[in-house]
């Protein structure tokens, strides 16, 4: 049975969508989750509230991800308080959707900024205290994008290609202290995110898709936790898709 007992984790982005279904997921198993949210005060608050009355235990700090000096104090505190870092989840994430005839160079910066640069500013924040405590678990929210491309998107499947050389890097560089690095590449998942498509389109994309349909982010949230617990000891600078079948 996994377990994620008395885990110290840290999620980014855990106020919506898939990163609140992994602080959900990972509370519930055990873990001290302290996640972060930029705008969402009110849903974070709520599920704070939520987690508590279930008998979990997370913590919310609004936090931009592309805020180095804030990055840093956030992991700093989260060490003091607890005394370690177990693990990370890189989840935060933005789109900014449109032919490259019509991006403009903010559009472009701003996606690599927030999800290749918000990751880069925790993992290099994390690393010194996992490295020093010989374990550390680090997951990278990818997507099947980054692999196969996407009209419309070169900003943000370029951002999610350069999540998976981080991963496999990073995973390089910090096996030998018993940390690990994965990425999990999920493909279309019902969120906020895909909520700004219509109805047609996600017929179009469910059909495309083996499994037939579109992720429950709690489906993406399952594997996350795996990879965290100690079940997954000898797993590192792995792609995980779970994508239906779409990136076979
Ligand atoms: P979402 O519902 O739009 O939620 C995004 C989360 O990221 C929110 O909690 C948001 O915080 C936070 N965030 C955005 N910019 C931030 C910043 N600068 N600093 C700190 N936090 C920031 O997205 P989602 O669909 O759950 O996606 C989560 C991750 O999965 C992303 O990395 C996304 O690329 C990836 N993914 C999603 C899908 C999909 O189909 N949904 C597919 C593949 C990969 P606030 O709400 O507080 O502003």
């Amino acid at each position: 049975m996994m377990s994620l007992d008395g885990k110290i984790i840290i999620v980014t982005g855990g106020s919506r969508g898939i990163g609140e279904a992994i602080v959900r997921i990972l509370c519930a198993g055990g873990a001290r989750v302290y996640a972060t949210y930029n705008s969402g005060a009110d849903k974070a608050a709520g599920i704070v509230s939520e987690v508590s009355d279930a008998g979990g235990i997370v913590e919310f700090k609004q936090l931009d991800v592309t805020n180095v000096e804030d990055v840093m104090q956030f992991v700093e505190g989260v060490a003091k308080d607890a005394g370690r870092i177990d693990g990370l989840v890189n989840n935060a994430g933005i789109t900014r959707d449109g032919l490259i005839m019509r991006m403009s160079a903010k559009d472009w910066a701003d996606v690599l900024t927030t999800n290749l640069g918000g990751a880069f500013n925790f993992c290099k924040s994390v690393s010194r205290q996992m490295m020093s405590q010989r374990y550390g678990r680090i997951v990278n929210i990818g997507s099947i994008v980054g692999l196969s491309g996407n009209a419309g998107q070169v900003n943000y499947s370029a951002s999610k290609a350069g999540l998976v050389g981080l991963t496999k890097s990073l995973a390089k560089e910090l096996a030998s202290r018993n940390v690990l690095v994965n990425c999990v590449a999920p493909g279309y998942v019902e969120t906020d995110m895909t909520g700004k498509l219509n109805e047609e389109q996600k017929q179009t994309y469910s059909h495309s898709i083996p499994l037939k349909r579109i992720a429950s982010a709690n489906e993406i949230a399952k594997v996350v936790a795996f990879l965290l617990s100690d079940d997954a000891s000898y797993i590192t600078g792995q792609v995980i898709n779970v994508d239906g079948g779409l990136a076979m």
